[in-house]
């Protein structure tokens, strides 16, 4: 039996319009590199026609793997048990709807080839709508500030790992995963080129502004406690604030004598100070939700089917086990 090289691991959740089209392109892409490769779709519980249309690929072609979810687990589940199911020495994520152009893949590989571990194909922003744009300039500003890893604007899920890379994230056991930290958090020589975005070929975006917004703060809460130092910063410095002016509070009435109370001002003061403990007791709060959530150890999906054999998938759930351990 001939060894893979390269394994391209595919989530897709309702892809079922566009699927056709980037297996043809994907395999038009990769044939005339000669590597040995195959490729493993993750049904990421689609509702539409996406698992069908997998089974047939999988019937037609003995390069296709496939593995379905028992219902929707999330892009970052998907990617996870696409990781799990591959063999290859190298390993490309990619999106399923041809905004990843597979025929950036060779490019890849050929950098792969001049000893990187990771390779980053980058999009630029051309094509988005100013709104987005700017708040994802700012929220990167924000993150690059706030986290110990770095992440890079537009640098996504488009990425070459080597072996080596690959068993480096799947030895990292938490359950609420963000991608884009862990592959800067494994660190290894990494390299990345610029390409122009493409707008999705077919289907549906599913991420809408409140699905973005909240792997925003995934993202920010995932990798650090340095908003819970912040906390405290910002406590210090109100704490600071108030001596201050209960100094100059008790100078005056020591001068002038008794003044009229400022009524506006205590208002002022409550309402802002209630505001920052608020805001305080929720990070905490999202702190002690994460605890209680990796406490659980919940396996981070549930499969309904797939082709790699069951003694394959659980050999490598095993060896990710032990080297937890
Ligand atoms: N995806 C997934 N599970 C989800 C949402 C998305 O597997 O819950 C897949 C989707 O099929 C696609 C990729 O993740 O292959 C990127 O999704 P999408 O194109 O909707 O995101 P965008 O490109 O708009 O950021
Ligand atoms: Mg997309």
């Amino acid at each position: 039996m001939t060894t893979v090289h390269t394994s391209v691991v595919v989530p897709c959740f309702n892809e079922s319009e566009v699927i056709g089209a980037f297996h043809a392109e994907l395999v038009a892409a990769l044939e005339p590199t000669g590597t040995v490769f195959e490729i493993c779709y993750v049904d990421d519980g689609s509702s539409d026609r996406t698992r069908i249309h997998l089974l047939d690929l999988a019937a037609a072609d003995p390069r296709v793997r496939y593995t379905s979810f028992s219902r929707n687990f999330g892009k970052e589940a998907a990617m996870l048990a696409g990781l799990r199911m591959s063999c290859g020495e190298v390993v490309v994520l990619m999106d399923a709807d041809l905004q990843h152009p597979p025929e950036l893949v060779p490019r890849m590989l050929e950098l792969h080839r001049h000893g990187f571990d990771q390779v980053i194909a980058q999009r630029d922003r051309s094509g988005e709508g100013p709104v987005r744009r700017t708040l994802s300039r700012a929220y990167y500003g924000l993150v690059r500030r706030f986290m110990e890893v770095e992440i890079v604007d537009g640098a996504g899920d488009f990425r070459l790992l080597s072996r080596r890379a690959v068993d480096a994230v799947l030895s990292l056991p938490e359950s609420n995963r963000f991608s884009k930290g862990l592959f800067s958090w494994i660190g290894f020589d990494t390299v990345s080129f610029t390409y122009q975005n493409v707008q999705r070929a077919a289907g549906q975006s599913k991420w809408g502004g409140r699905h973005l917004l909240n792997y925003g703060i995934d993202g920010l809460l995932s990798f650090n406690s340095r908003p819970l130092r912040m906390a405290i910063h910002t406590g210090l410095w109100l704490f600071l604030s108030a001596v201050c002016y209960a100094l100059w509070i008790i100078a005056n009435v020591l001068l002038d004598g008794v003044d009229t109370p400022g009524y506006a001002t205590l208002i002022t003061a409550i309402v802002a100070l209630s505001g920052i403990q608020l805001a305080t007791l929720g990070v905490i709060g999202e702190y002690v939700g994460r605890i209680y959530h990796e406490a659980k150890r919940r396996p981070h999906y549930v499969v309904r089917e797939t082709n790699t054999s069951r003694a394959a998938a659980s050999a490598r759930e095993l060896t990710d086990a032990a080297s937890r351990q």
